[in-house]
């Protein structure tokens, strides 16, 4: 078939042909440590799992309304307005099979042929993607290493905007960087918002994963929320990435489109999946609690183990699940020059499998230094001191 034009533009994840690669490599008799994807290796809790199930057998198994189920709009609008000092309601609810269709299905709401869509890279790889494929123009921006992890190049953001820059798209707790935006931050960048009448996505799939303090949501600064749609997703705070559950959050007005983008695309989120929810955000929290205890605890190792290495420095967020790495000296160390030669050598070597900054946008001019991803949710802490450390010997030797 002749493939249309378009679809030239629409890219992809690459570390999920990372995980494809490590796989072939498994398969011809390798130890594989899996640090590319993230996914997460612990069990969902089972109240959430024993609500589906129940659910189900109470034949909760047909179409259910195009939005999601009343009850867990009503009950994720109550559960966001707790946490983000914001009012929703359920009409402000549109349940999704996953947090990611949101970032194509806002931009479809909201953005003409031609617009100027701020985004972060390193960043999620489909904002580019969507960006592009809807014909908007993507305007990327970076981050910049601190002593105690990474700051917003606002100045960067600055220089982007135009007439034609309408969308920001913010994902503060951020893949893969783990950087977390401070007051000043969010501060001047809703003075800028304000100032060119931008919309933004507020991507906030890691906001209840973190090990210490408390998020604090864009949305809650005065005159973002009418102007905000969150992503919210269960993938990661309930270990539910293969269920397939999140919501997009916002104005009514926008929200009903994205709802008929649903009626459209998949008539309705899952349907007996949505009880299971509802029991996770108002059950017992025991099982979360532990499910970000070992996270952390595996942070805690590989942080240690990854500024063991010589040339390598690594800070310790306090949110996400994943780790970026300056890797500038170790590559040296190596005499390797570019990322993917790197990557290799490491996993052949190794077989420690881990994404590059490559996997997470293109390379924005003057970048000087050179990162590494390492998500720590899908491997356990003894595999990652063990990989860790083959990989500290042959960076070392
Ligand atoms: N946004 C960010 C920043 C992510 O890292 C991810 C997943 O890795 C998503 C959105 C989408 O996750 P999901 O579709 O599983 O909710």
């Amino acid at each position: 078939m002749k493939i249309a034009e378009h679809i030239q533009r629409l890219g992809t994840e690459t570390a999920f042909a990372v995980s494809g690669e490590a796989a072939a490599f498994a398969a011809q008799g390798n130890h594989v440590y899996p640090f590319h994807l993230g996914d997460v290796n612990l069990s969902t809790p089972m109240t959430v799992q024993e609500g589906a199930i129940k659910a189900m057998r109470e034949g909760k198994t047909g179409y259910c309304p195009n939005a999601g189920i009343p009850q867990l709009r009503e009950v994720l609008a109550a559960d966001i307005s707790a946490s983000h000092g914001v009012n929703y309601e359920m009409a402000n609810v549109s349940i999704q099979p996953g947090g990611k269709p949101v970032i194509g299905k806002f931009l479809h709401a909201v953005l003409n042929p031609g617009d100027g869509v701020l985004y972060p890279n390193p960043g999620f790889p489909i904002y580019e993607s969507q960006i592009e494929f809807q014909g908007g123009v993507a305007l990327p921006y970076g981050y910049q290493e601190t002593e105690s992890g990474f700051v917003i190049d606002i100045a960067g953001i600055e220089r982007q905007l135009t007439p034609s820059t309408r969308i920001l798209i913010l994902n503060d707790l951020q893949n893969p960087i783990g950087a977390e935006a401070g007051p000043d931050e969010f501060e001047k960048l809703a003075e800028l918002v304000r100032e060119h009448d931008l919309y933004v996505l507020v991507d906030e799939a890691y906001f209840d994963v973190r090990y210490s303090g408390k998020s604090r949501s864009f949305v809650s600064i005065p005159g973002m929320q009418e102007r905000s749609v969150i992503l919210y997703t269960f993938s990661k705070k309930f270990a539910m990435t293969g269920w397939r559950l999140g919501a997009a959050i916002g104005p009514e007005d926008v929200i009903a489109v994205i709802t008929r983008q649903n009626v459209n695309l998949e008539s309705c989120p899952n349907h007996f999946i949505q009880y299971g929810a509802i029991d996770g955000l108002t059950g017992d929290q025991s099982e979360v609690h532990q499910i970000l205890a070992t996270l952390q605890e595996r942070r805690n190792v590989a942080v240690d183990a990854l500024n063991s290495i010589e040339g390598i420095t690594c800070a310790r967020p306090e949110t996400t699940f994943y780790l970026f790495p300056n890797v500038t000296g170790a590559m040296r160390n190596k005499g390797l020059t570019d990322y993917e030669g790197f990557r290799r050598a490491v996993l052949k070597a190794t077989g420690v499998s881990f994404c590059t900054r490559l996997h997470f946008g293109r390379p924005l001019p003057g970048e000087t230094q050179c990162y590494v991803r390492f998500a720590y949710s899908g491997i356990d802490a003894e595999q990652i001191e063990e990989g860790i450390g083959k990989m500290k010997a042959f960076l070392d030797s």
